[in-house]
């Protein structure tokens, strides 16, 4: 059942022919790239090819080098490792493993090449193509090809997929499969975080890393370390001590457990190396602890991917073949990259460069300059790492006419990661001399109960890792009862407000920034971080607690999907939370390969339930039953108020005359998640820390205002603003220009249109789904 090539072919011409490779180390995620490499080459019209075993494959060619077609690559979505092998090949270093790698290429009919790997993979790949005319010289002359087989093949379009659990490669913010192994560590710590609080441990945990930092980092915001070594940021010569004494701090402040995070290849200044075993010996010899060390090893690179890695390798295998279509022999070879939360191009010799540079840096003690080369988001998560667990330093102190009082605040549903961002923005506000408050149980707890309770470090430093919400959240709006919100902003003096919600958190404040006429106090900064699982906050592409509900989503299919196994001819109906937003329906649609997604924003009707009828007839046909995994449609909950899950699950049972089953599955809070997920986890951090900075950049102390109260907060409508991830950047858009009927769709409570809805179009492509005839 391939899909029919949406390109039109001359006849007789040869088609494109594409394969796709995975190299160096295995990371997850890599499957569902070559997947999506596999089925958007076919349904663009060219032949598929896979080079089994990596640059040992090219060179040895034979077997090797297969042919793939649609079916080939069905249920890779959840598998862990590389299904087409990878591995290191010696070979391929020398240009007589190369030469013969041309050739094999060459008698394949290969004309592009998709490599997913690490950096050492797309650096051989980058010498092999700038070697590519003078291989095919040398095969002429030396008499192994002739000039009329080479004559095809002059050019040899490359495209790199960057596919690293380390994340270290320039100019990318993410490799696939760092987010799944940072999944594993997390994971691991939070694991390790109930002994050591039980016994009141310390342990040191060893991650990997070798020249780059960014998972020992991640894990070190993500789960709450006390501390952290990275290759490129070696700490200064008393480093024992610093840490002593900031450990010492956190147990004098009630902590009952230590967390070291070690990377693999962390060094002191000088690049003499720091073990996990030198920490402990540190650590139980000066400050007396109970202290063990875990190496974590392999399982880092374990398991399944998470939902982030399956979106990005999709999205980023569906972009490198259209980066190999669009290719000429002008155009130097890209790599797939992404930065926030847009997939781009950019020069695969560049940032080949660009890393190497990033070792060297770490070999000649640039640390500076190799930090510099990381994405721009690894210096800042550092700030923030050590701006929330470094507390007494002085020199990160606000001025005293700038210290704020700050409250926070939970409206709408738990997400994961709202506690994780609580904390952060708490231990910010510590380092910096500010007082947090938390609002307990939303307006309604204000407003009835006077819920307002003083932050202190201690009581939020376990709330990194856990899942709900623990200040209490709620949906009311502040409307239930305004002049009592502002008696009570004004009875705590706040000087700035963080709200940490969903939809309900965004339309809190724009009540609370249009009743700044009326009261001034609310005449204050005012920020709102979206979180919740449904992301439709109007101002982001990302809500924090989408992650979680994502990662517990796609668990819940892989195990239904792997459940009909045994029946194989079984359809599930799954159906999604969301609210009015597909998105968290289309994205686990990328994720497990969904027949079919339906949305609030598309609706469902007839024709498409009979299309997508006569796609599974159509389907189960051709693959006489060997097909051993179910196939998945999700339901957005209120995507239509008719077609219910059971109705459609009724509809194909009826239609299907035997040929096949349907079911419902309905995973309801499931989705909410337990544990947030890392990524929530870290994003939050950086989010809250963001929005604290954003108080204080807008803070005007009422001394130096001089005139009325809170005027410079009036006459500046963009100081009570949504924090967003739109694009490849993060922004603070004001509520004034985001509550248009441009932006908010008030009706349906969601932004007024979904970066993720032409996202839909690939789940259908991938699945075959499109351009199926609706008369069979
Ligand atoms: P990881 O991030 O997991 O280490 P990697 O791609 O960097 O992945 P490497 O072992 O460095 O892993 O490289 C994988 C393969 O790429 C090598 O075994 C070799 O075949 C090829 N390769 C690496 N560097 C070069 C090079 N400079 N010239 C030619 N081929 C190379």
């Amino acid at each position: 059942n391939t899909p029919g090539g949406s390109r039109p072919d001359t006849p007789g011409a040869k088609k494109k022919r594409i394969a796709v490779m995975t190299s160096g180390g295995d990371a997850p995620g890599m499957n569902a790239a070559v997947r999506a490499v596999v089925r958007m080459t076919i349904a663009k019209g060219c032949e598929s090819y896979a080079i089994y075993e990596g640059y040992e494959g090219m060179v040895k060619g034979g077997s090797l080098i297969k042919r793939m077609t649609w079916e080939d690559v069905r249920g890779w979505l959840s598998e862990g490792g590389t299904l087409i092998g990878t591995a290191r090949c010696m070979e391929f270093r020398q240009r007589a493993g190369r030469l013969q790698g041309a050739k094999n290429l060459i008698l394949n009919g290969i004309d592009a090449l998709i490599i997913c790997g690490g950096d050492g993979s797309l650096t051989g790949a980058d010498l092999f193509r700038s070697e590519w005319s003078g291989l095919l010289e040398e095969l002429v002359k030396t008499g192994e090809l002739t000039a009329e087989q080479v004559e095809p093949y002059k050019y040899l379009a490359i495209c790199g997929l960057v596919g690293s659990i380390d994340n270290d490669m320039t100019g990318t913010d993410a490799t696939i499969g760092c987010y799944s192994s940072l999944t594993r560590i997390c994971q691991a710590v939070d694991f390790i975080d109930a002994t050591a609080y039980s016994h009141s441990r310390a342990f040191v945990v060893e991650v990997m890393g070798r020249h780059c930092g960014w998972l020992a980092l991640m894990a070190g915001v993500s789960t709450g370390a006390d501390f952290v070594f990275l290759p490129e940021k070696p700490p200064g010569d008393d480093w024992e001590q610093d840490m002593c004494r900031i450990i010492s701090k956190h147990r004098g402040m009630g902590k009952r457990k230590t967390i070291v995070i070690v990377a693999e290849g962390a060094t002191d200044n000088k690049l003499n190396p720091i073990s996990a075993e030198h920490v402990k010996e540190i650590l139980a010899g000066k400050l007396g602890l109970d202290t063990r060390i875990t190496t974590l090893g392999h399982v880092q690179r374990g398991g399944n991917a998470c939902a982030y890695d399956r979106m990005l390798a999709t999205l980023q295998g569906v972009e490198a073949v259209d980066a190999i279509l669009e290719s000429t022999p002008e155009t130097p070879s890209p790599v797939i990259t992404i930065n926030e939360n847009k997939i781009g191009r950019k020069s695969l010799q560049e940032s080949v460069k660009l890393t190497q540079d990033g070792a060297k840096c770490i070999a000649n003690k640039d640390f500076e300059g190799a930090m510099k080369l990381r994405d721009r988001e690894f210096e800042e998560y550092y700030r923030c790492y050590m701006a929330t667990t470094k507390l007494d330093d002085p020199s990160n102190k606000a001025p005293d006419n700038k210290r704020m009082k700050i409250a926070i605040v939970h409206v709408g549903a738990p997400a994961g990661g709202m506690n994780a961002a609580t904390r952060a923005a708490a231990t910010y506000c510590l380092s910096r001399g500010h007082r947090p408050f938390a609002i307990h149980n939303g307006f309604p707890g204000l407003v009835r109960h006077d819920s307002v309770k003083e932050l202190n470090w201690l009581t939020v430093d376990g709330w990194a890792i856990r899942g709900g919400s623990e200040i209490g959240t709620n949906r009311s709006l502040p409307s239930e009862d305004m002049g009592m919100v502002a008696w009570y902003f004004q009875k705590y003096k706040f000087d700035g407000l963080l709200i940490i919600g969903g939809f309900e958190a965004y339309h809190a404040l724009t009540e609370l920034y249009e009743a700044r006429q009326s009261y001034p106090a609310f005449r204050i900064p005012m920020t709102c971080l979206p979180a919740t699982i449904s992301n439709n906050v109007p101002g982001t592409e990302f809500s924090i607690g989408s992650d979680t509900c994502l990662n517990s989503l796609i668990e819940y299919c892989d195990a239904i999907k792997q459940s009909a196994s045994a029946s194989r001819r079984r359809v599930f109906v799954v159906e999604c939370q969301g609210g009015r937003s597909g998105y968290v329906a289309t994205m686990a649609g990328l994720s497990v390969g969904a027949l079919a997604v339906y949305t609030p924003e598309d609706g469902i009707n007839i024709a498409t339930l009979q299309n997508d009828i006569n796609y599974l007839r159509q389907s189960f046909a051709a693959d006489r039953g060997m097909n051993r995994a179910g196939k998945l449609i999700l339901r957005n909950e209120r995507a239509s108020k008719t077609y219910t899950t059971q109705l459609i699950a009724d509809i194909i049972r009826e239609e299907a005359r035997g040929r096949f089953e349907s079911r419902t599955a309905v995973p309801g809070h499931v989705q909410q998640g337990g544990t947030p997920s890392p990524m929530d986890r870290v994003r939050a951090v950086r989010l809250a820390v963001r929005c604290i900075q954003f108080m204080e950049d807008n803070y005007v102390p009422l001394a130096e205002e001089g005139v009325e109260a809170g005027k410079g907060c009036v006459d500046r409508p963009e100081t009570a603003a949504v924090i967003g991830i739109k694009g490849a950047s993060v922004v603070f858009t004001g509520v004034e220009e985001l509550k248009q009927e441009e932006h908010t769709d008030w009706e349906q409570r969601r932004p007024r249109r979904g970066f993720w809805r032409d996202l839909k179009n690939i789940v259908d492509t991938l699945s075959g789904r499109r351009g199926v005839p609706d008369n069979l």
